[in-house]
């Protein structure tokens, strides 16, 4: 068995033009949201991928990542945003 790690999409919700969520959220639980304000009336309500998930490339080979890691924090991960600003 090979392990792939891949990496994780982060979504927002938005309705009406507006991102509606503080931060973002795996595709699942996005979609979850879209749907409640679906449900609640709202037809506009969509997701769209925010931000991914990645390996920090900061830690190579078996050194990890300590709290002080200005990209990571320790996390090992982190959030790069497909925002241009
Ligand atoms: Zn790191």
């Amino acid at each position: 068995m090979t392990e792939t790690k891949q990496t994780e999409a982060l979504f927002s919700v938005w309705v009406g033009g507006a991102e509606i969520n503080n931060y973002y959220l795996p595709r699942e639980a996005a979609e979850r949201v879209a749907k409640a304000w679906k449900d609640y009336g709202y037809e506009d309500a969509t997701i769209r991928q925010e931000a991914e998930k990645l390996e920090c490339p900061n830690h190579e080979g078996n050194f990890d990542c300590t709290p002080f890691c200005r990209l990571c924090e320790g996390e090992q991960e982190y959030t790069k945003t497909k925002k241009g600003n």
